[in-house]
């Protein structure tokens, strides 16, 4: 799907920016009768005559640069940088372009350097580019926090951000806030805690949604032994973010065992339950209740839950309820099962088409999807590693 669209663009691309050549190429002097511009000269090394052709016209109006930097981007896609790089550099070094323009092709070529792993220049050009105005501005920034991102080069982007070169944008803000998470998470390898405070309030500062800083912060509580203040930040983090659930659903459930609150942790997670419907936070909180005697509650309760929300993870969880505290479901609870796990296998998919992917629970000729004929077969699972602890 994607190299379809490329190899369109491309043709298309080649094949308006031919009659531009063509068209500048006559008023110049009469094209040359041998040269035909097709797809196979497009994609063989014939092309690269082609190319000379179109950047060395006397001159390029807007439109005839924008299906060139067009093109360009069509051979970085395809994997030629080296061309890519070598079409941008070639107008880069034309005298006779505006200033815009010029911007334009300094963000492209910075991207062709950052492709082809030239990652020194890449960061110049982007650096420059900083102190352009729009749109060009704005694509330089945010690619250039991505190769930092890539390079793991946290320090670079607080900086960025400090000297306000960064466009103030809820991406952005979160990129930053993450970037000194990074750097909080070093910290505490260095046992350098006061700073790990700091890059966590920086954080906040930055994007008072970021979790991540709560997380980072529940969790040093959480080895120092400090425990309530570790369920403080835990909370605070799901507070700001409810995702985060799945971060500190662990360390939480961990910190109220050692507290031996379990009717803390019930209340906690049971409220989490009816809130977010996390099946995880449910089964942690029915475990917690067993454990406290109340087997056979935590599995009649677990049962009604499956009945409305029927979920694999909640049945398995189930099923190591009843075997762990050794329990049996009477008549009536089996008749419940049945009915659930029937629910769970209806929807599960059947059927999966060979050419896409796409999986359907009823069986298809062609596929629904990449409208192939005779390519959905059976559906079988891939059995996962089994893990029942016992
Ligand atoms: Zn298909």
């Amino acid at each position: 799907m994607d190299s379809a669209l490329v190899y369109l663009l491309l043709l298309a691309g080649v094949a308006i920016g031919w009659g531009f050549g063509y068209r500048f190429a006559r008023q110049s002097k009469p094209p040359e009768p041998d040269w035909i511009p097709n797809v196979e000269l497009l994609l063989a090394e014939a092309n690269d005559v082609a190319l000379e052709r179109f950047l060395n016209v006397p001159q390029l109006d807007d439109d005839a640069l924008d299906l060139l930097l067009k093109l360009g981007r069509s051979l970085r896609e395809k994997g030629e940088a080296d061309r890519a790089i070598h079409l941008h550099q070639s107008l880069f070094a034309r005298t006779d372009l505006p200033k815009h323009s010029m911007q334009a092709l300094e963000l492209e070529l910075a991207v062709d350097y950052a492709h082809a792993g030239l990652l020194d220049r890449a960061e110049r050009l982007f650096l420059e580019l900083l102190d352009s105005k729009g749109r060009v501005q704005e694509k330089a920034a945010f690619a250039l926090v991505e190769l930092y991102e890539e390079e793991g080069d946290w320090q670079q982007i607080l900086d960025l951000h400090q000297r306000k070169k960064l466009p103030s944008d809820d991406t952005i803000a979160r990129r930053v806030a993450h970037a000194a998470c990074e750097m909080a998470e070093q910290a505490r390898q260095q046992d350098d805690f006061l700073e790990l405070h700091k890059l966590c309030k920086r954080a906040l500062k930055v994007d008072p949604h970021c979790a991540r800083a709560w997380v980072v912060q529940g969790d040093l509580a959480h080895v120092q032994g400090e425990l309530r203040e570790a369920v403080r930040c835990y909370l605070r983090a799901v507070d700001v973010d409810g995702q985060a659930i799945i971060h500190t659903l662990e360390p939480m459930v961990d910190c109220f065992r050692q507290l031996q609150d379990l009717d803390g942790l019930e209340r906690y997670l049971g409220q989490h339950w009816r809130d977010t419907h996390y099946v995880p936070a449910l089964i942690a909180q029915l475990e917690c209740e067993a454990e406290q005697g109340d087997a056979s509650a935590a599995i009649s309760q677990l049962l009604q839950e499956l009945t409305t929300q029927p979920s694999n993870q909640g049945f398995f969880a189930l099923v190591e309820l009843v075997m762990r505290h050794r329990q049996q479901l009477d008549k009536s609870q089996l008749l419940v099962v049945y009915g659930i796990l029937r629910r769970i296998v209806e929807s599960e998919p059947r059927f999966v088409c060979n050419h896409c992917g796409f999986k359907a629970t009823e069986p298809h000729w062609r596929c629904p999807s990449c409208k192939s004929w005779s390519t959905l077969g059976s559906f079988v699972p891939q059995p996962p590693v089994a893990r029942l602890k016992l």
